[in-house]
């Protein structure tokens, strides 16, 4: 069996895998990536990437919808989700040639196919090798092996996903038809934002959460306005309820649900499981290793090293927020960590986490719940985008910023956006928290007007007791 040896084997080409070695080979390393899907992983092919744009779709969708409220005149329209689908999927097409072209740019080779870890150091690789011959392929790491093989669906215990009449997040990005009737078990960020999609596609649905709100990691109030708007546009949205069953029949699905102590089954076309995902391990080859795991994630130290020397781990498969951000973050600490550097390690209590939904939602830090159960006196400021300029020529009105601070020191305890570009305006306030800037700081900067930016000016003004404009 033929060995190739470099300084890094990645396995998983992800956004933490593709990203740990562009900056691998940035640093003088010589770099090999292994991948059974295609380059760019879930985030790319299945996941941020097509879900963007088919949420995309659905904003002009709604904008079609509105065209009266802007003296447009639309003649007879017609919105085809199969178009929508494929265009989403040239979309995630292009991205992941651009990793591929990426890679090349660094001379990163990419070996299609499974790895598996034979040490520390050593990865099989099976399938096809890079020029397309059948077989396995040793990969020998002289520095590190990186391994980045992400998450997958979870589902209910007893329920199969069969991405037909019970699909998960990959089953809603690829398949052209849409069900009359969809029922979305889970409202984190894959519930939510599949709803938006569909609901403006015309599927009615019906979103299931255990918890008793949606977007539970969010602000409360942040919850509220999102569970108000979707149920106003016809989403049903029932939160406290517990899934007992999920039944496929020949033509729809049964799902038991328990709520209030009463039982009751809804009838509907296709079920979508949003419940979470879980980290991607099986087969690996961690177990004869004795890497060590918790809760089923692999356990890093804050250089990403796990606890086998020479041995990283990134991204969903390591815990904390499984985000591509976070994972791109830890690609880069791992990377430098390799190549002899000491990086800064990821602040992850100033990670944004986003989710784009319309109108959309964004946040960092902690909720004002969280902040108020700490102990300190906190200030909290809010504004409104009905009452920013900017917003209301948008048309786009609906939601608030809202900053959460410590009284007496001004510090940023946490910012909560719901409201247009809400995952674009969230990074102000990430850049002023690694700055550890102060809500005087923020203030005694000046925001461009008229901006969407100005309202995180006012909210932040309001935490201070003197907003302008309300
Ligand atoms: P999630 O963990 O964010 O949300 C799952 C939700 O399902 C939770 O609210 C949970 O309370 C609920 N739930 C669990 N079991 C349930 C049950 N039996 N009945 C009803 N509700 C139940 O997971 P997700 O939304 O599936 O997303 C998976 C991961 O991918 C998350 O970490 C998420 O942050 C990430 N993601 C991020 C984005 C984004 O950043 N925009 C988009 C999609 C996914």
């Amino acid at each position: 069996m033929a060995t190739q040896t470099f300084d890094v084997v990645v396995v998983g080409t992800g956004p933490g895998g593709y990203v740990a070695a562009i900056r691998c080979a940035q640093l003088g390393l010589s770099v090999a990536t292994v991948e059974d899907d295609r380059p760019g992983g879930v985030c790319l092919n299945w996941g941020c990437i097509p879900t963007k744009a088919l949420l995309r779709n659905a904003e002009v969708v709604g904008l079609f919808q509105r065209a009266q409220e802007f003296g447009i005149t639309v003649g007879e329209w017609k919105a085809d989700y199969a178009q929508a689908v494929q265009r989403s999927r040239r979309v995630a097409d292009r991205m992941a040639k651009g990793v591929e072209f990426l890679f090349r740019k660094n001379k990163i080779t990419l070996f299609p196919g499974r790895g598996t870890l034979k040490s520390a150091r050593v990865v099989e690789v099976s399938g096809k090798d890079a020029t397309g011959k059948d077989g396995a392929q040793t990969l020998e790491a002289r520095r590190a092996v990186i391994l980045a093989t992400g998450s997958e669906p979870r589902s209910l215990p007893g329920v199969t996903i069969d991405e037909k009449r019970i699909i998960s997040s990959t089953g809603a990005v690829t398949n052209e038809s849409r069900p009359g009737s969809l029922v979305i078990i889970g409202a984190g960020a894959v519930g939510i934002e599949f709803a938006d999609v569909y609901a403006a596609y015309g599927v009615s649905v019906t979103v299931l959460e255990a918890l008793p709100r949606v977007l539970p990691i969010e602000d409360e109030e942040v919850s509220a306005q999102i569970a108000r708007l979707f149920s106003r546009r016809g989403i049903t949205i029932r939160t406290g309820v517990r899934v007992k069953s999920v039944t496929p029949g020949p033509s729809s699905v049964a799902v038991a649900v328990e709520a209030e102590g009463k039982t009751e089954t809804i009838e509907t076309d296709q079920v979508l499981m949003a419940v979470g995902r879980a980290a991607r391990t099986r087969g690996l080859g961690l177990e004869p290793l004795s890497v060590a795991t918790e809760k089923g994630f692999v356990t890093v130290s804050s250089a990403m090293e796990t606890s086998v020397k020479g041995l990283y781990a990134i991204g969903d498969m390591a815990g904390h927020q499984m985000l591509a951000h976070k994972a791109m973050a830890e690609g880069v600490v791992a990377a430098e960590t390799i190549a002899g550097q000491t990086p800064r390690p990821v602040d992850y209590g100033n990670v944004p986490s986003c989710t784009y939904c319309r109108p959309q939602v964004a946040s960092i830090g902690v909720s004002e719940a969280i902040a108020r159960g700490g102990g300190r006196e906190i200030a909290v400021g809010k504004f409104p985008f009905t009452a920013s300029g900017k917003a209301v020529a948008l048309g786009d009105t609906e939601g608030f910023v809202k900053v959460v601070a410590d009284k007496s020191t001004g510090e940023i305890l946490g910012v909560h956006i719901v409201g247009p570009e809400a995952t674009e305006l969230i990074h102000e306030f990430a850049v002023g928290r690694t700055l550890e800037a102060t809500l005087e700081e923020i203030v005694h900067t000046i925001h461009a007007h008229p901006t969407l930016s100005e309202a995180a000016l006012e909210a932040t003004l309001a935490a201070l007791g003197h907003p302008i404009h309300i």
